[in-house]
């Protein structure tokens, strides 16, 4: 499926260039290049999720009822889960998700920056075709 773009001043809010959330992509402004490959990537991620995620809601519904709509939206659950275990790993580890070239990162940055869906969307934003050569679930590989 496409992804649509919504260009809005109100949402994401400041701070933000843009945030996905299949099948739209919100942002201040039209995303190109490198920025547009980021939230593609992350469609995907979506996506391939979404789709494991109406299968568990589907099988738990038997189990738990309407409880089970709560797991639909698995990629953020899972999105936050890893957020948190990185800001712990990175209040311990000063050298986690810092930059290249040594500047300063907060450590609520250096936490976003090591989840593995923003590893896999920053690593495959540089590549013209990585969207093309790109494998389901490869999200998996960046966990570190
Ligand atoms: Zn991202």
């Amino acid at each position: 499926m496409t992804m649509r773009i919504i260009v809005s001043e109100k949402f994401p809010p400041k701070g933000f260039k843009a945030i996905t959330l299949w099948p739209f992509i919100f942002a201040h402004e039209t995303p190109v290049g490198a920025d547009l490959r980021h939230e593609l990537i992350h469609g995907k991620q979506q996506m391939e999720i979404l789709y494991l995620a109406v299968a568990l809601t589907f099988g738990l519904s038997f189990v738990i009822g309407w409880w089970a709509l709560f797991v639909l939206p698995l990629y953020y659950i899972i999105y936050g889960l890893m957020w948190l275990v990185e800001l712990f790993r990175c209040l311990f580890d000063k050298s986690r998700g810092t930059r290249a070239d040594g500047r300063h990162r907060p450590t609520w940055k250096r936490a976003y920056i090591m989840i593995p869906y923003e590893r896999e969307a920053y690593y495959g934003e540089k590549e013209n075709d990585y969207l093309k050569k790109r494998k389901p679930w490869n999200w998996i590989h960046f966990i570190k």
